[in-house]
């Protein structure tokens, strides 16, 4: 199935993502996000809210120079423990990203992971990945789609 929502700001987006991230609190699910849209779309943003939900206190940001962030959650009685953000926008080939350990982060069933960029890497990806896209529009305004949530 497929959502879509419009945003007029960055704090509506963020409150979209922390709905996002209350909701799988609830449910308890390990999933992975492909975040795709251009510089600026919002993936960050959202990100932010999406943590805030998980009851992550640390501040995502847009990882200029790290990859992959790693965030301790604490979900009770789920079995999750992670939640990674990664930034494929630096990314050039797939290797790098393997030898960061990637097949193991999101094989892990402890894991909650949220991947910009996921252009760069999209035949790793798994089948179930849930694709998120973001558009710019006018005025602040900020399509964005959820598949199959
Ligand atoms: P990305 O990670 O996709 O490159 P960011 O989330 O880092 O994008 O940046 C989005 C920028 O756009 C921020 O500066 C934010 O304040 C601004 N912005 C304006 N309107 C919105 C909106 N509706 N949703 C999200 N961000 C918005
Ligand atoms: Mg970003």
């Amino acid at each position: 199935m497929k959502k879509t929502f419009i945003t007029h700001n960055d704090k509506e987006t963020k409150i979209l993502g922390k709905n996002m991230g209350l909701e799988l609190r609830k449910k308890k699910k390990a999933v992975i996000f492909a975040l795709i849209g251009n510089l600026g779309a919002g993936k960050t943003t959202f990100l932010q809210g999406f943590a805030k939900g998980l009851g992550i206190k640390e501040k995502v940001l847009s990882p200029s120079f790290v990859i992959i962030k790693k965030f301790k959650i604490k979900i009770p009685k789920s079995g999750i423990n992670f939640f990674y953000h990664l930034d494929c926008y630096r990314i050039k080939k797939i290797k790098e990203i393997l030898e960061l350990g990637f097949k193991k982060i999101i094989t892990d069933p402890q894991n909650i992971v949220a991947i910009e960029w996921p252009e760069k890497i999209q035949k790793l990806l798994p089948k179930k990945t849930i694709w998120i896209f973001f558009e710019i529009g006018k005025q602040n305004k900020r399509k964005i789609t959820i598949k199959d949530f």
